[in-house]
C-alpha cells in the first residue's frame, strides 16, 4: 500500500534524481527555470536541456552518471522554487517500481489506510 501524501516527508536522499531518464519540461518551464537561473531561454536551453525521443519536446540535461544536472552534492534541488512538474509530481503522481523502492521518504511514512 502506498504511503499517505499528508504524512510523506522527503528525506532528500536524492534517489528521484539520479535515475537516469527525461525530466521533460512542459510548456513555460523553460522560461520560468531560465529566468531564475538569471539566463535567457537560449543560454539556458543550450546549456541545460536536450531533446526527448520525440525530437521536439525538452529534457533537463543530465550528468554522466545519470543524475540530474541540478543535483546538488547535498541531494538539494539548484531550481527548488522552480522545479519541473515532473520533479513534484513524485512519487504520488507517477512512479515507477525501481523508485518505490528506493525512495527513502516511502519507507518511513505510514501507508495510507
Ligand atoms: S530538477 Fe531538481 S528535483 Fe528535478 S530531477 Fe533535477 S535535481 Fe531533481
Ligand atoms: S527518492 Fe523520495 S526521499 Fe529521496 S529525494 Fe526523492 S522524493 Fe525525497
Amino acid at each position: 500500500m502506498l504511503a499517505d501524501p499528508a504524512t510523506f516527508r522527503c528525506r532528500c536522499c536524492g534517489a528521484c534524481c539520479r535515475v537516469p531518464g527525461y525530466v521533460a519540461l512542459v510548456p513555460g518551464e523553460t522560461e520560468t527555470i531560465a529566468a531564475f537561473l538569471g539566463l535567457d531561454v537560449y543560454a539556458f536551453t543550450e546549456s541545460y536541456t536536450r531533446l526527448t525521443w520525440n525530437r521536439r519536446d525538452l529534457s533537463l540535461t543530465e550528468r554522466e552518471d545519470g543524475a540530474c544536472i541540478f543535483l546538488l552534492p547535498d541531494n538539494t534541488c539548484r531550481i527548488q522554487p522552480v522545479k519541473p512538474a515532473q520533479c513534484r509530481g513524485f512519487p504520488f503522481l507517477w512512479r515507477t517500481p525501481a523508485l518505490l523502492k528506493a525512495c527513502e521518504g516511502l519507507r518511513d511514512t505510514p501507508a495510507r489506510n
